[in-house]
């Protein structure tokens, strides 16, 4: 549990938060209320810090503002750490519950060895209550030790089950915090991470990666002809017609505003070229529905394509803005194509 404050405290900073958002030009909602608690309850230094040199400078702070703070201080944050957090106890508890059988089975050892001395030797041979007596204790001594390490061996097993549905519910979270809302593809953070990782591996392919640009065509006038609520539908459209077509090891993400970016890892030009085309046709062949007074199909949607395959020693940013610029080559040559990136002359190629 995150907050461990009792009842009576967290009214306390309910009502000192509520005096906070009252004052500034931000929605009431969950992700300001975080900020606030966080802040007046004193639980992220960080967050206290830089929210307390804005406070500072006067002023009312801004939506955007309180977002930022919450992204920085809040979100990306818990995400990481937890999630660090989370498998770094994994593993104490795994070696500890380890430790705890290995000393369990010897203590269950040496219990043994000495009651078979006992009855087998010593007891016949020395004739000695006192030593017999001695013995006994050792034996109960070694026996409670065995009951004590038994309890902690299924308190251990307990934590270590729930440690890992911590784990898998830090890993949910994270993931979430990676995905775009309105269509549902993983958003700019997670297509870094992605691609970063793609180029991370790629000791010893033989095949590198392929990136695709793909921007919507014209959406401006979309959006000013049949309403931003419209646009949203065509964005959330061509994210489904993405999900359904980009599968497996693929990454297909919202870049941002009404860019979408596709990393296929392992992939020749040509299947690369071949899905842009594919993906293409599908979007220029979909029909988005549009309430209002007559419900009717808008057709008519079309995206441009830039394709870029990496070569040895690319950067993700270079191969980005390769893939980019074949994305402006398509839009000159009349949009609703797809441009292959040429690979630059001074390199030999893969
Ligand atoms: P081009 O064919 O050259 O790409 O023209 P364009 O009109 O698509 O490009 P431009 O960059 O001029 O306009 C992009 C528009 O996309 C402007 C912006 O309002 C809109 N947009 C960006 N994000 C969203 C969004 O999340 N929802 C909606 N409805 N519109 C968005
Ligand atoms: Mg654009
Ligand atoms: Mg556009």
């Amino acid at each position: 549990m995150k907050y461990r404050h009792s009842p009576a405290q967290s009214t306390e900073y309910l009502r000192l938060a509520l005096k906070h958002m009252t004052q500034h030009d931000a929605g009431m909602h969950p992700t300001n209320y975080t900020v606030w608690y966080e802040y007046v309850s004193g639980t992220n230094p960080a967050l206290r810090s830089e929210l307390d040199s804005l406070l500072k400078g006067g002023g009312r702070l801004s939506e955007q503002t309180l977002d930022g703070l919450h992204t920085r201080h809040i979100s990306e944050l818990d995400a990481k750490t937890a999630l660090r957090l989370g498998d770094s106890v994994a593993q104490l508890v795994s070696h500890v519950s380890e430790s705890t059988a290995a000393a369990g089975d010897e203590a269950a050892r040496f219990g043994n060895s000495l009651a078979r001395w006992n009855e087998e030797l010593i007891a016949p041979a020395s004739g000695s209550d006192a030593l017999a007596s001695g013995v006994a204790d050792i034996l109960r001594g070694t026996q409670q030790m065995q009951q004590a390490i038994t309890t902690l061996k299924t308190r251990l097993a307990e934590s270590v089950r729930e440690t890992e549905l911590l784990r898998q519910e830090v890993a949910r979270a994270r993931e979430e915090a990676l995905i775009d809302a309105l269509t549902g593809l993983t958003n700019r953070k997670g297509f870094d991470l992605a691609l970063a990782e793609c180029l991370g591996e790629l000791q010893g392919e033989s095949v590198g990666p392929c990136l695709l640009m793909i921007d919507l065509d014209h959406f401006k006038k979309i959006n000013d002809s049949l309403g931003h609520v419209f646009g949203d539908r065509v964005l959330a459209n061509v994210g489904q017609i993405l999900r359904a077509n980009v599968k497996g090891k693929d990454t297909a993400a919202r870049y941002g505003g009404e860019e979408f970016a596709v990393v296929l890892p392992n992939t020749p030009r040509g299947g690369a070229v071949g899905l842009a085309e594919a993906l293409r046709a599908l979007v220029a062949a979909s029909r988005v529905r549009r309430s209002g007074d007559r419900e009717s199909l808008v057709g008519n949607i079309s995206v441009s394509i830039g394709v870029a395959d990496h070569f040895a020693g690319e950067s993700a940013s270079d191969l980005v803005n390769r893939a980019d610029r074949a994305l402006y080559a398509a839009k000159m040559q009349g949009r609703n194509r797809v441009v292959l990136a040429p690979r630059p002359v001074t390199t030999s190629g893969q």
